[in-house]
């Protein structure tokens, strides 16, 4: 279960990395410090709107790999509020592990906050045989600096292959990866990215041959999908989180590939974007839907402030809107009372939900979700409903009856389907 926590920024400066890392900037006391290895000035100041809200601790976590159960973490950090405070306490899913103080001081954080950044490293424990929340306090207060996401040294994550596809290692071999291709095949990559964890896995639905829904002004549900999902990860990545996509190019996943991507990276949020299609009548509010895993209550949480923020998001571009009995939030069920869907059925150890904004099949909706601005205030609506999931208790909002429906429109199965170049 996630924690209602937060990790500040990873916005970085590379000039000033380099520039740390090359020269080793001497601070103004004369003291050098060495920069090398560490994560560099964020591009944004805390109190920036657009990015954060002002908060009492800004900084950066890097995490190593793990070696056996031990993890390298570093970063820097300054304190807000009061710039003597040098002390830190590093914690694994909820239990203090280390403590230290960090007299040293950095200027080239200086120059992006006005007051010295101070470096930290250490080692720390985790447990061998699951992944870990680590979060990094600081101060006598315990403000929290941010958190982030080990798996164990063993944990075979997923692969984004040299073409761009994600996909599911199985083993790893002497040469190369063995992996689970889209179409449920196996496959062996030679190299390519691979990635253990992430906080937020994003899936943009349908791709490829599976086209879904097309406005009336030919804008297409697949590509809108892609779009929204790349300027929702950017917005979330400035305000710090780790997030990657199920696809980031025009392919076809499979439902129980797109299951098995969040089962292989155990994100704390599994978001699957899509836009809607085929609404009925007339309405005067904008209709989107957002759906949870029926028997996880952060999954209904996350969509009931979603739904808060995307809905507001959308009332800001007032036009004729049209919708269902089942805007709002909900989960749907299946005849034996588990989840319909199998984004949530097949992912128990995941915490995943359904967006589905607006209804692309409405001229004068898709003539908005055509617009870029449109598409940022629905990917920056996403962001901060999810931020604000991170960081707070709120309970949401716009919550339904949950309700039994068997239909199934197709489509999302392997029928057909074709690799494509890895
Ligand atoms: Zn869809």
């Amino acid at each position: 279960m996630p924690p209602s926590l937060t990790r500040v920024f990873r916005g970085v400066l590379p000039i000033l990395a380099l520039l740390g890392a090359v020269l080793a900037i001497p601070d103004h006391r004369g003291v050098r410090i060495d920069t090398e290895g560490f994560a560099a000035a964020p591009q944004h100041l805390p109190n920036d709107p657009k990015v954060a809200p002002a908060t009492a601790a800004a900084g950066e976590i890097e995490l190593g790999t793990p070696e056996g159960t031990s993890v390298a973490i570093s970063g820097w950090f300054v304190h807000l509020a009061n710039p003597a405070i040098d002390n830190y306490a590093i914690h694994v899913n909820g239990q203090e592990v280390a403590t230290g103080t960090s007299p040293a001081e950095r200027i080239d954080i200086e120059a992006a906050y006005g007051q010295a950044g101070r470096a930290f490293a250490a080692t720390i424990t985790v447990p061998a045989d699951q992944t870990s929340e680590i979060c990094v306090f600081i101060g006598p207060e315990s403000d929290l600096l941010g958190c982030d996401r080990a798996a164990p040294q063993d944990w075979l994550g997923v692969l984004i292959t040299p073409k761009g596809v994600m996909v599911e290692i199985v083993a790893v071999r002497a040469n190369g990866y063995r992996v689970v291709t889209p179409c449920g095949n196996k496959a062996t990559v030679a190299d390519g990215q691979r990635v253990r964890t992430t906080q937020i896995l994003i899936d943009p639905g349908h791709g490829g041959s599976e086209v879904a829904s097309v406005g009336p002004n030919g804008l297409g549900e697949k590509a809108l999908n892609l779009d929204v999902a790349k300027r929702a990860a950017k917005a979330l990545e400035g305000r710090g989180y780790s997030v990657q996509l199920t696809r980031t190019t025009d392919v076809r996943l499979p439902i129980p590939t797109r299951a098995a991507l969040a089962n292989a990276l155990k994100p704390d949020l599994f978001l699957s974007l899509h836009h809607n299609g085929g609404a009925t009548g007339r309405q005067n509010y904008p209709g989107t839907q957002v759906y949870y895993q029926h028997d996880d209550p952060e999954a209904r949480r996350a969509s009931g402030i979603l739904y808060e923020e995307l809905f507001a998001a959308a009332s800001e571009f007032p036009t004729a809107w049209v919708g269902n009995s089942k805007d709002g939030v909900s989960t749907r069920l299946n005849a034996r009372g588990t989840d319909f869907y199998g984004i949530h059925r097949r992912t128990p150890e995941v915490t995943s939900i359904i967006t589905e904004f607006l209804w692309l099949s409405n001229a004068a909706e898709a003539r908005l979700l055509a617009r870029d601005d449109v598409k940022d205030a629905e990917a920056e609506a996403m962001a901060k409903g999810i931020d604000r999931w991170y960081r707070s208790s709120h309970k949401g909002s716009g919550y339904l009856p949950e309700f039994v429906d068997t239909f199934d429109s197709g489509g999302g199965g392997f029928e057909n389907c074709v690799d494509p170049a890895l």
